[in-house]
Order: structure tokens, then C-alpha cells, then sequence
């Protein structure tokens, strides 16, 4: 048998990044940059106001006070958005919004709090220091400043950031394009009524969730009977995907409709790993191929343990593995010797208890699982109080 390390590695080396491109920043959240962003302009632009106001000489209202208020002749009014740059004549003031380009000569912003709001004439109660409630071009990036860094997640704050400098596009790792092909005679899409013997389909719908989740693209999600010709039919579909994802037809019954088509161009094997004992990966014209167990448990716990780390590492992020973390166990827990048990737990601040039983069609509970428990290969027993291994899912 495998190991779940040995595994792992093989899928991580099938799983290739593509080359870097650019994508429009309104579609680069979550991607990861693959070049620097150095500034070719200074933000702010030009120097704006802070506050809504009013644009003066300092030394014009140096005396202003509650007590001793100071009118000037309001000669201009600025609105944020206006081009012309007008020219501010001692002894007047003009009107000015937060934003708006400061007025040649300006030298303080009185905020309109600290005066009448006057639009001919303004009185002013308080005094303004020089440059108070300006905002001077460059004093948040100058323009050759590197602002964005290769490797760095694009959050909403960084897309902002690019849209501010007025960048339509970013250089990134793209995302990878996974074909998901759920396999199995029995399966119905939902909306179909169900004959004797029938289940509805649900890794598929499953999996393409986890590989949006994961940050890669979901080609698309077909679904195949246990037949060759129809399995082929449906990964030919895949047109330019990067990886094929398949779940069912790899255990040791008849019918293993994955088995069938790929025998010699994936291998196959058992890992030894509770749940997800069988496992397949690699290339079938030159697409990286892994082949999931049908158990919706095991697929989605192979997912997170193979697929996942892999298709984020190709994708440029660092963070490719869920946050370990040491957790007290609640209860007395069995695991089977020579392999590795991943049961789905709930994690409640340092303490875990396992959530439903660990074979691996009990959907309900991962479906409200925040975690996984991974207990290593050489433990079989583990009691209440232990300390333990949590995959935070959360
Ligand atoms: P297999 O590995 O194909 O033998 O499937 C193992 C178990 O998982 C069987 O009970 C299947 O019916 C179930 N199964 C396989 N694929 C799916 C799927 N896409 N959706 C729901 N259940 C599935
Ligand atoms: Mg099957």
C-alpha cells in the first residue's frame, strides 16, 4: 500500500501551474500576483482637500476664533470632480469638497463645521494651522513605488489599489481548470424522479463546490454511466482543462468503468488512508488525471487531502494546506492500525469530538463537520483527553 505522503506528492507533481497571464482586475480576486505592481503615478494625484469646506490662506484666519469670527468673500466653489485648477486671491475663500483639487495658493482647508456655511461670504470661528486638512499628491505612493509583490493574494483591498492607480489588468498565476466526471449507472440528476435502485448524483455537485472553494475553475461537471464509451465521451468534453477529476470505478468490483478506460495511463492504487483506500492518478493525453473513490466521504476527504494542496501550491499560494492545529480530544476513539483516519470532527475552541461514524457514505455529518481528526498510521487507540491532529475546515 501507499502512504497518504506518497500520494500526495504524486498529485502535487501532476498538478502543474500554468503560465502567468493577465486578467482583468475585476476577476483577479483570490489569484495570486505573478509580477510586481511598481506605480507609474503618485496617489494622490494632485493636492485635495480632506474636508468639506472652505480652501483659504492660512495666515488669513490666524485670528479667527468662537469669539472673534472672521468673513471673507467666498469667490469659487469647487466641487469634487472639477478640472480647472482656479487660483485662491488673499483675503478670499473658496468653497471646497473632500477631494476636490485644491486651489494654486491654498494653503489650509477650514473645515465647514468651524464656520457659517456661507456661500458669498464665509465666517470662519476657528484658526487653521498651514497645510491643515490637505491631502498633498504622493504622500500615499509615489509614483516607482512597488505597491503589490509577486506571491501576494489579491484581497479587495489590493484590487482597489490597482483600480486606484488605474490598472485594468494584473499578471497572475491563472486559475487551473478542472473537469469533474462523477461515474456510476445509478446516478440521477436532482429534479429526475428516482426508479427503484437509483441515487441522486452528489460528488460531482460536491467537488466542482470544492474546486471553486479551492480557487480553480470548474470546467465542467458531467456525469457518466459505467460504461467506457460513455465515460470517454464525457472526459473528451474536458477540451483544455487542466486536471480531470473523476469519482467512482476504481474499487475492486466489476464495473469500474475508470479502471476500464485508463488501466496503463493512470495507475492505480490503494493508499493507506481511512476513508479513501482506492486512488488513481496520472496523465491521459497529457491531462493530469486523479481518479477520486465513489464514496462521497472519500471523495471529498481524498479532495482535501490530495487535490486541494496540490491545485493551490499550482496556483501560486503559499497558504496550500487547511491550519493544523492540536485540539483535545472528548471521547475514546478506535482507528484502524497501518492506516491513516481522517474522521470528520467538530471543533469547539481546544476541543474536538469526532462527528458521526467513519464509514464513508454518512454525507450528513461532513456536511456539518468543521473539521478533520487525522490520526496517524501507527495509532489504533486514542483516549479521551488525548491530544490530537485537526484539519480546520472552517
Ligand atoms: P464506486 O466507487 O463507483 O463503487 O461507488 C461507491 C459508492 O459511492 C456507491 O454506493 C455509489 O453509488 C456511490 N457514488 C459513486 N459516485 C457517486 C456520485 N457521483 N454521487 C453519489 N454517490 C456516488
Ligand atoms: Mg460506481
Amino acid at each position: 500500500m501507499r502512504s497518504v505522503d506518497e500520494h500526495r506528492q504524486v498529485v502535487a507533481g501532476l498538478i502543474r501551474p500554468r503560465s502567468p497571464a493577465a486578467v482583468p482586475v475585476a476577476d483577479a480576486l483570490g489569484l495570486v500576483l505573478a509580477r510586481d505592481v511598481v506605480s507609474g503615478v503618485a496617489l494622490p494625484a494632485f493636492d485635495n482637500s480632506a474636508m468639506d469646506g472652505y480652501a483659504v490662506l492660512a495666515e488669513d484666519v490666524a485670528a479667527a476664533g468662537a469669539d472673534a469670527p472672521v468673513q471673507l468673500p467666498v469667490a469659487e466653489d469647487i466641487p469634487a470632480g472639477r478640472t480647472d485648477i482656479p487660483v485662491l486671491a488673499p483675503g478670499t475663500a473658496h468653497r471646497i469638497m473632500t477631494g476636490a483639487p485644491l486651489p494654486t495658493g491654498a494653503t489650509a482647508v477650514v473645515p465647514v463645521e468651524a464656520t457659517d456655511a456661507g456661500t458669498d461670504v464665509v465666517t470662519v470661528r476657528a484658526g487653521a494651522r498651514p497645510g491643515q486638512h490637505i491631502r498633498r499628491a504622493g504622500e500615499d505612493v509615489t509614483a516607482g513605488t512597488t505597491v503589490l509583490r509577486t506571491g501576494q493574494v489579491l484581497t479587495p483591498a489590493a484590487l482597489g489599489l490597482a483600480a486606484a492607480l488605474g490598472l485594468t489588468e494584473l499578471q497572475v498565476w491563472p486559475r487551473l481548470r478542472v473537469l469533474v466526471v462523477s461515474t456510476g449507472t445509478e446516478l440521477v440528476s436532482a429534479g429526475t424522479p428516482l426508479q427503484p435502485g437509483q441515487i441522486y448524483e452528489s460528488n460531482g455537485v460536491m467537488l466542482a463546490a470544492a474546486v471553486r472553494d479551492a480557487g480553480a475553475e470548474v470546467v465542467a461537471a458531467p456525469m457518466a454511466g459505467d460504461d467506457v464509451d460513455a465515460f470517454t465521451a464525457a472526459v473528451r468534453g474536458a477540451g483544455d482543462a487542466d486536471v480531470i477529476l473523476t469519482t467512482g470505478g476504481v474499487s475492486a468490483g466489476a464495473y469500474e468503468v475508470v479502471k476500464d478506460a485508463w488501466t496503463g495511463q493512470v495507475e492505480f492504487v490503494k493508499v493507506a488512508m481511512q476513508p479513501g483506500m482506492p486512488q488513481g492518478a496520472g496523465r491521459v493525453d497529457g491531462t493530469a488525471v486523479i481518479t477520486l473513490p465513489g464514496n462521497p466521504v472519500s471523495a471529498l476527504v481524498s479532495f482535501e487531502v490530495f487535490v486541494r494542496p496540490a491545485l493551490r501550491a499550482a496556483m501560486g499560494r503559499s497558504d496550500t494546506e487547511r491550519p493544523r492545529r492540536a485540539a483535545v480530544l472528548a471521547e475514546d476513539l478506535t482507528s484502524p492500525r497501518g492506516k491513516r483516519q481522517f474522521r470528520r470532527g467538530v471543533l469547539d475552541g481546544d476541543s474536538v469530538t469526532s462527528y458521526g461514524p467513519p464509514a464513508s457514505h454518512h454525507l450528513r455529518w461532513l456536511a456539518s463537520a468543521n473539521c478533520l481528526l487525522e490520526i496517524d498510521e501507527d495509532t489504533s487507540e486514542v483516549a479521551a483527553g488525548s491530544r490530537v491532529q485537526v484539519w480546520d475546515l472552517r
